[in-house]
This record gives C-alpha cells, structure tokens and sequence, in this order.
C-alpha cells in the first residue's frame, strides 16, 4: 500500500508541474496540498519520507489525533485546515494549523483573532468564497468578498492571505478558478487554493498557487466521507 501511495504521489507531481510549465508558470508558484483525511500515519509517511511536507485535513479532531506524533519527527511540516471550522474548534485550529483555509464568516474571523493573540501564533488565514453560492455551502458570496476581507482588517486586525473555493459538483470549475481568481486580484492578494484531484491542472491555468488533492494520491476514501464537507460537522 505505501508503495502505491508514493507513486500516485510521483505522477500527480509530475501533472501538476506539466500543468504549470504548460502554463508559462514556475513550478515554485504552486503548492501540492496533499489532502490526507481519512488516511493514516502508514499511507502518509511515504510521502513524508519523499520530502513533501504541505498537508491538508478537513477536521480539527482527525488532525488533532495524527499530526503532533508526525510533526515530531517532521517539524517543517505545513498543514492547512480545508474543512469548515465552528467556534469551539478555534483554539485547537490555530495551535495545529500554519493555514486556516476556511474562514468564512465574521464570527469565526472574529474568535480566530481572539485566539491568535492568546496564543500568539499567526496562521495564514484564507477566506472560503461560496463561488456557486450553493446554499448548503460554506463561504462568502462573492459579492460580499470586498467587505468581508476589509472587515477583517480593520474590525479584527487580521491580514487574510488568500482565497478559496469549492466549485459545485455538477459544473464544469473552469469558471468558478476565474471568479476566484479575479476576486483575489481585485483584493491583491496573493494566495489562491483552488483545483481538486478532477481538476487541478485547469486550477492552475486559471491562477492557483495551491491545488488540494487527496484520492489522486491516496486512493479513494470510505464512503463515509464522500468529498469536501459542506458544513461544519
Ligand atoms: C477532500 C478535499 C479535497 C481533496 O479532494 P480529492 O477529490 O480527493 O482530491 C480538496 N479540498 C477539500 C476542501 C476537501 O475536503
């Protein structure tokens, strides 16, 4: 099984740089965000002893009970939170996480403030953008981008870093990468995670400088945990 693991690993390292040369990009400018939910230490040590250290999960408690064992052995290691994060799992995000990718509404951006300065860390902080406003989703309308990031700076005195999204399943992301990426412009900023195992090669085209992939490189997950969580669990 490790075996397997490396060398989905290789080949979606090998297609995400085709895909960014392709693009007249640099290959430094994006991030593979290996997306380990569901996996454990034994799938995800290869990867680690490969040298890749950026990491995503999508659940406070899961990351909470396999990373700080890895992290000892592994300190450089990057880990981004993916998945909807609620007020209660705040302090443990910000202890375990150097990305919070999923701030998406004033409440959380206002009790991660709170917690940074207590814990004195500083995760990069991502806004959720709802690119498909899907009412089940999570994230900011994009028409609701501009004010939010502002009232993140001078209500909270935080410095979002980027943007993410989720396209919805059933339409073609291509449009969603653009939107998202046209609202980072607009903000200036600079970090962009978009692009999944289906689609990262056209997330990357349209501007990513962080694609998340999971089943490309550990294989499927159980049915239990179908894709991205749409709400906090
Ligand atoms: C699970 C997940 C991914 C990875 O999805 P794959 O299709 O397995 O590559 C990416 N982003 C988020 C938010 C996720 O929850």
């Amino acid at each position: 099984m490790g075996a397997g693991v490396l060398s989905h690993y290789n080949q979606v390292v090998g297609q995400v740089q085709a895909a960014v040369q392709a693009c007249g990009r640099n290959v430094s400018d994006v991030q593979l965000v290996a997306v380990t939910k569901t996996h454990d230490a034994v799938h995800i040590r290869p990867v680690l002893e490969a040298g890749h250290r950026v990491f995503g999960e999508n659940r406070v408690q899961e990351a909470k009970a396999k990373w700080p064992a890895l992290r000892a052995e592994f300190p450089d290691i990057e880990l981004h939170l993916i998945g909807p994060l609620q007020s209660n799992k705040a302090a443990e995000a910000v202890q375990l996480f150097d990305v919070i990718e999923t701030v998406d509404r004033e409440r959380i951006a206002e009790t991660l403030a709170a917690e940074m300065r207590r814990q004195n860390r500083t995760p990069l902080l991502y806004v959720q953008v709802n690119t498909g406003r899907e009412p089940q989703k999570a994230g900011v309308a994009p028409e609701h981008v501009p004010d939010f990031l502002a009232r993140m700076k001078t209500v909270h005195g935080l410095t979002p870093a980027g943007l993410m999204c989720i396209p919805p399943v059933d339409e073609p992301p291509g449009p969603h990468f653009k939107l998202l990426a046209s609202l980072a412009r607009d903000a200036g900023l600079t970090q962009l995670s978009m692009g999944m195992s289906s689609d990262f090669a056209e997330a990357v085209a349209a501007g990513a400088t962080h694609v998340r992939v999971g089943s490309a490189i550990f294989g499927q997950r159980p049915m239990a945990h179908p894709g991205p969580a749409t709400r906090p669990a």
